[in-house]
């Protein structure tokens, strides 16, 4: 066993420490103030490829083994966590489940505009009445002659309103349940197809949630992904591997914030003569936030060890998806209570990593349907059924 980073992984985690220093925690604030979606910093990271991280050089992409893409996007969620779901969205959802799954004329298409940030994309399971049960979407699309209908609604689909591409995924065959679901490639501007922006988050401010609406909307049977139709949950399946682990580590990134901001904060501030890091119950806080922060590190590289290998790893990446997103929270939650009152508003960041993080225990599988994953598996006996 080896907890040492190669000199290349090291390097990522500079390259990316120094971007989020000089170019995204710098704005966060303000953009979250202003619910406003980061295209300049978008455009920054374009050319540095971190819009094409996990996509092959083929495409134009980085091509970062796992543990590198987990220490980018450790670092963008230390930052702004509502980055780091545009770019969840955007590379792990969508990019890295077209070049997994797509033609070779389908990747030609959409990979390297997307890696050079002229494209962003957007993965829709989700609807009104379907969350967790992705098996049952009621999106249905028909076939009509060489094109096919869509009719249904997607909802709270992240950059569903900036992105190029959406990749939605829809029953062809009902009577087939899981088997009978498709994921279609669906471009913007297609008629019958629209998006609405969601207003009133709680956090994730600054990134872009949207409802997508497909009225008779027609597409060619080259939209199909793989041109596989039937082949949509073991896509969307494959596609949540890859995106629980940049939860995971975005989560990481996001508790070492908290831990930091503490540190500083309790070294500072002085209570009863002296810095109230100088309490024993305030140390406390602050060394259990460091050891679950560490703890979830770990399992989040062991998971992204386990990928390198090119294994799905799906019960590590969920472990580390589920423990990382609740260290997350529960590590803004302290951050809060080390920083009294000026916790609670927006001159220190703390409170913003509390809102922001809040949704990471609800997307990519909540905390409960991970729970049951595991569970799943110790016991071999499927409590979804
Ligand atoms: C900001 C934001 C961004 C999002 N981005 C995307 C996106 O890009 N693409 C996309 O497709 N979706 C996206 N989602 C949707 C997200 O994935 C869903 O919210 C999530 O899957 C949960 O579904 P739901 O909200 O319908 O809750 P439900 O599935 O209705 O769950 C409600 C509650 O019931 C519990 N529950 C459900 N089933 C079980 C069970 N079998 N056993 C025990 N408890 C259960 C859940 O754990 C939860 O506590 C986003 C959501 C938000 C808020």
């Amino acid at each position: 066993m080896d907890f040492d980073l190669s000199e290349e992984q090291l390097m990522v985690r500079q390259m990316a420490r120094d971007f989020a220093e000089k170019e995204i925690i710098p704005t966060a604030r303000q953009l979250d103030r202003e619910e406003r979606f980061p295209w300049e910093i978008l455009k920054k990271m374009a050319p540095l490829g971190f819009l094409g991280a996990g996509t092959s050089p083929k495409y134009g992409g980085m091509g970062l083994d796992w543990v590198s893409y987990c220490l980018l996007t450790e670092e963008v969620g230390r930052a702004s966590f509502a980055l780091r779901s545009i770019i969840s969205a955007h590379m792990s959802l969508t990019a890295q489940t077209i070049e997994q799954w797509g033609t070779p004329e389908q990747k030609q298409k959409y990979l390297p505009p997307m890696c050079r940030g002229e494209m962003l994309g957007c993965f829709a399971t989700t609807e009104p009445n379907i969350g967790s049960d992705v098996a049952n979407i009621e999106t249905a699309a028909v076939k009509d002659g060489s094109h096919w209908v869509l009719n249904g609604t997607k909802m709270f689909i992240s950059n569903g309103g900036v992105a190029g591409v959406a990749l939605v995924f829809a029953q062809t065959d009902k009577s087939k349940g899981y088997r009978g679901l498709t994921a279609f490639l669906v471009d913007k501007g297609t008629p019958g197809f629209t998006a609405r922006d969601i207003h009133g988050k709680l956090g994730l401010r600054a990134s872009n949630t949207a409802e997508l609406v497909l009225e008779d909307c027609r597409v060619p049977q080259e939209a199909v992904l793989g041109n596989d139709v039937g082949g949509g949950f073991r896509m969307a399946m494959s596609a949540f591997d890859k995106a629980r682990l940049c939860v995971a580590s975005g989560c990481v990134g996001l508790a070492q914030a908290c831990v930091d901001a503490s540190v500083e904060y309790a070294k500072n501030r002085v209570q009863f003569g002296k810095p109230i890091g100088g309490h024993q119950l305030v140390q406390g806080i602050i060394s259990d936030m460091i050891l679950e922060t560490e703890a979830a590190r770990l399992l989040t590289f062991r998971a992204a060890c386990e990928k390198n290998k090119g294994k799905p790893a799906t019960i590590e990446t969920s472990m580390a998806k589920y423990y990382s997103s609740e260290v997350a929270f529960r590590a803004a939650n302290n951050a809060i209570q080390i920083h009294g009152g000026y916790g609670f508003i927006d001159e220190f960041p703390v409170e913003r990593y509390l809102r922001d993080v809040r949704v990471a225990t609800l997307l990519e599988g909540t905390s409960q349907i991970h729970k049951l994953i595991i569970g799943r598996d110790a016991l071999g006996i499927n409590a979804f059924s």
